[in-house]
């Protein structure tokens, strides 16, 4: 008896949709039949494809000071995608520049992610070390903190990591379990005048400083033989010149996330009248950039929402400088993404997230793997209306879709049926006890 049976759906495996039906016990897979068994609970998917839950390999819950937090946090926000189908996020640590502070920031976001309601992770994350990088990785390891992350920018807020020490950390990603992920702005080409209204975002961080940034970086990889993955990769001229000079590395040494916010807005967004809730960083582009960034779908690795949400009232000013960068978006990911490429955008959101981050029983729909389940639906074009994240503004709210994410499953439980959340906890995927 199982305890779980999803039956005469369309399931996602090896990148083809089988008619087939799905066992669950204990929370794995533990049968993938055409023949029907008993099972306590049945879900009939007749109408709806089931992929294996959507893994968003890039969230900020509840960042920043008092004055200016986010307004996600991991309850909410993990509550926003589950209704889009997400199953595990992997958030971020603060940044850190030894062990102690590695070890400080571990405890603090671990306590803050307790009430995620689904299962999550986190990017260690590295300012300009002042101690033994092997000792900070190897700390890592401890940890099961399968990645870490560097800025080239954000000297102003003493967040930039120099190129040396990202050389060595490529270096140490040769021979230990990590991957080294960055965001990438040349920081010489960043202008942070006060004076700049919002709607020159694009120009104080123009295309040109992601650019000349992932080149640099690309370069490093090539010498060191390390692996980077780039993170929140925002215009197609960026993937050719790589493509162009380092078609050996991309996709394999050097892998790339971007955002569906990239492949949706454009920085005509920032002259409406609520331009300023069209704010983050690196900017969004021209629709030139875009045209390109979509031609070259197939060089990008994964999607993540970068996921950060703020208030009207913290967003509504004149100047740049007084703007928290960030927008929300986790709920709307896959859906946007799917109505735009259809299929091909699966494996992007699940299978290779999840072997880059070394999520071992997530990803796939296969025994043995964790009973995690996005079903969604194909039909007509709707608007979306819904917005569960805790932010008073959502910008994806009145796009047109086709994708309809209708019932989540967690570990073999149902969290999001009939536009209701039924509740689930998440849970840490850490250590050696989770790995068996
Ligand atoms: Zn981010």
């Amino acid at each position: 008896m199982y305890d779980l049976a999803v039956i005469n759906g369309k399931v996602w495996i090896d990148q083809a949709f089988h008619r087939m039906n799905i066992y669950v016990l204990g929370g794995k897979i533990a049968c993938l039949s055409a023949s029907r068994f008993e099972a306590t609970e049945i879900i009939n998917a007749t109408n709806e494809y089931i992929i294996p839950g959507i893994i968003d390999p890039h969230v900020h819950f509840a960042l920043g000071t008092k004055e200016r937090q986010s307004k996600d946090n991991f309850m909410t926000g993990s509550t926003a995608g589950a209704f889009g189908g997400v199953t595990t996020i992997i958030d971020f640590l603060d940044p850190a520049q030894n062990i102690d502070e590695l070890n400080t920031n571990y405890q603090r976001r671990v306590e803050e992610a307790k009430n995620c309601v689904v299962d999550y992770k986190f990017h260690a994350t590295m300012r300009q070390p002042n101690q033994s990088l092997e000792d900070f990785v190897f700390r890592m390891e401890q940890l099961n903190l399968t990645s870490l992350k560097i800025f080239t920018t954000y000297s102003d807020s003493h967040r930039r990591t120099d190129d040396d020490a990202i050389k060595t950390l490529l270096k140490l990603t040769t021979y230990h379990p990590f991957i080294l992920i960055g965001h990438l702005e040349s920081d010489q080409l960043i202008d942070l005048n006060p004076d700049l209204p919002y709607q020159l975002l694009p120009l104080s961080r123009p295309l040109i400083a992601e650019t000349e940034e992932a080149m640099k970086i690309a370069g490093f990889v090539k010498e060191t033989g390390g692996t980077f993955y780039m993170v929140h990769l925002t215009s197609g001229e960026t993937i050719e010149k790589l493509k162009a000079n380092y078609p050996d590395l991309i996709n394999r040494k050097f892998m790339i996330e971007s955002c569906p916010h990239y492949f949706v807005f454009t920085e005509e967004s920032l002259n409406k009248s609520d331009g300023y809730l069209y704010t983050m960083a690196p900017p969004l582009r021209t629709k030139n950039d875009q045209v390109k960034l979509k031609d070259n779908i197939d060089y990008i690795n994964t999607i993540g929402t970068d996921h950060c949400s703020y208030n009207i009232a913290l967003k509504h000013r004149t100047l740049l400088n007084q703007i928290p960068l960030g927008i929300g978006g986790i709920e709307h990911s896959f859906s946007v993404m799917h109505t735009l490429f259809g299929d091909k955008i699966i494996d992007k959101m699940t299978k290779n997230v999840a072997e880059i981050y070394q999520l071992p029983s997530k990803g796939f729909i296969k025994v043995g793997m964790d009973a995690d389940f996005a079903f969604y639906e194909v039909g007509a074009p709707f608007t979306i209306r819904s917005s569960h994240s805790a932010a008073d503004n959502d910008i994806y709210l009145g796009m047109r879709v086709t994708t309809k994410v209708v019932r989540t499953v967690l570990r073999g439980k149902i969290i999001v049926q009939n536009g209701r959340f039924l509740g689930s906890l998440g849970m840490l995927l850490k250590g050696v006890d989770y790995l068996g």
